[in-house]
């Protein structure tokens, strides 16, 4: 009867990690090493060159993200 429980999934990704999970690994690649070099990038800044190439991402969920707020990192 109880075969299939499983924990409900906890694994909510913020806006932020669904985009990063949306890239190829390339893309990936890149954009983590600009999330974690905070002396190069604002997360303002970072928010904005994206948005110029075409992801909807703002500086808020960017900088949750970023400094692990979000729900990515919560279990
Ligand atoms: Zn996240």
């Amino acid at each position: 009867m109880l075969e299939d429980l499983t924990p409900p999934s906890r694994s909510v990704r913020c806006k932020m990690g669904r985009i990063i999970d949306s890239l190829d690994d390339s893309d990936k690649n890149i954009l983590e090493k600009a999330l974690a070099d905070r002396n190069v990038w604002s997360s303002k800044g970072l928010a904005r060159e994206l948005m110029n190439r075409g992801l909807s991402i703002t500086e808020g969920p960017l900088a949750l993200h970023r400094t692990k707020s979000c729900g990515c990192y919560r279990s």
